[in-house]
């Protein structure tokens, strides 16, 4: 090796370690140029995705909206890019809002007169949307007319409103804490799941290819195996060794850059942070292995109870380290040979997330 090539290697990048967030897409111009703009580019959710190809077909050639979708799972699996595809697919506008958003009923209200026939309104985290504003939402989805109260106490009236025909999509990534009425006004459900690892890894070498980064197609699996099945985590890992690939000064991106760079982030080969450490070791230590409730193990470890059950937990769980119990979680002895260091619990020293589920 070169003087000067062993000074890049030794030097270490100014990577962070990539914070796991429940939250809402890059709102970078970067995130925005790597969204799959139609149904065809949209990898992985193969039977989800032809089902929605046959719908949406159907409701333009009648010239009529979409039935109301509700999409569900966890983060950053492509809830909010299928709805800009679906709207761009039925050549409609698509305006997006959320439900902590909708304050008050009258928020609702601006934002439905506003829409015009067979548009796609977009209302994400649903299940935050206040009971006040679900319900005026009800008869909005089910016959295009919003019933609006003028004036308080014995003198109210109710004025309703004609609205256009429109759809609505919904996103929740707590399909359970939706209520039953809203949940039976959507005439289609999809849940979406955790991507595989050809899907992932398509992903990722499409990315590279809008960024005009070279990744070698072991380099791009290698990246797949620690981003968790989630396309947002594998965009936000392949951006991340880009900069790394920069600081470095090389021209690709092959399987000793990915493994340097995951080592400065701070990133094992299951794709687990030092909060998912955190989370692992305070069930075996300060819960002796528990069962632990989720309040308990949230504050142990600083974390909102939310962030803990739909970010952290469900991937643990799918690793077979911690498994939930009727009393509580637990932590399970793959969770602790992982704690121990035994870093090959599944025997082997390179594997991702995939060689170790199909080890399980
Ligand atoms: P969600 O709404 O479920 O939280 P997003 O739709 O915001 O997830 O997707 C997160 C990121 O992952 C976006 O940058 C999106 O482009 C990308 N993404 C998600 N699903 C796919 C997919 N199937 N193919 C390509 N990119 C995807």
């Amino acid at each position: 090796m070169a003087a000067g090539e062993e000074k890049r290697v030794r030097r270490k990048a100014p990577v962070t370690q990539a914070p796991l967030s429940s939250g809402k897409p890059e709102g970078d111009a970067v995130g925005s140029t790597l969204r799959p703009r139609r149904l065809e580019d949209f990898i992985g959710q193969e039977q989800l995705r032809n089902n929605l190809d046959i719908f949406i077909k159907a409701a333009r050639s009648r010239n009529e909206p979409l039935d109301h979708c509700l999409l569900y799972g966890p983060p950053g699996l492509g809830k909010t890019t299928l709805s800009q595809i679906i709207a761009a697919e039925l050549g409609v506008r698509f305006k997006f809002t959320s439900g902590p958003a909708l304050t008050r009923a009258g928020d609702l209200a601006s934002i439905l007169v506003s829409l015009r026939e067979r548009d796609v309104l977009f209302i994400d985290e649903i299940h935050r949307l206040p009971p006040a504003v679900e319900e005026s939402l009800y008869s909005a989805m089910e016959d295009f007319r919003l019933p609006i109260i003028l004036g308080k106490g014995p003198s109210a009236k109710i004025m309703t409103i004609s609205l256009k025909p429109f759809t609505l999509i919904g996103a929740t990534t707590r399909f359970g804490m939706l209520s039953a009425p809203l949940r039976d006004r959507f005439g289609i459900v999809m849940r979406m799941d955790p991507y595989n690892e050809e899907e992932l890894t398509q992903i990722i070498a499409n990315a590279a290819c809008r960024l005009d980064t070279v990744v070698e197609p072991a380099a791009a699996t290698r990246i797949a195996g620690r981003s968790r099945g989630i396309p947002r985590i594998a965009l936000r890992n392949l951006k991340r060794i880009r900069d790394y690939l920069a600081y470095a000064g090389a021209s690709v991106v092959d399987v000793k850059l990915v493994d340097e760079a995951f080592s400065q982030l701070n990133i094992d080969k299951y794709g687990l942070l030092d909060i998912d450490r955190r989370l692992l070791a305070a069930i075996d230590e300060k819960f002796r292995g528990g069962p632990v409730g989720l309040d308990s193990l949230a504050s142990a470890i600083s974390e909102d109870p939310e962030t803990v059950s739909v970010v952290i937990e469900p991937y643990l769980v799918q690793l077979n380290f911690i498994a939930r119990t009727s009393q509580g979680r637990v932590i399970t002895d793959l969770g602790r040979r992982y704690l121990k260091g035994h870093d090959g619990v599944s025997g082997d020293g390179e594997d991702g997330l995939f060689r170790h589920l199909r080890r399980l």
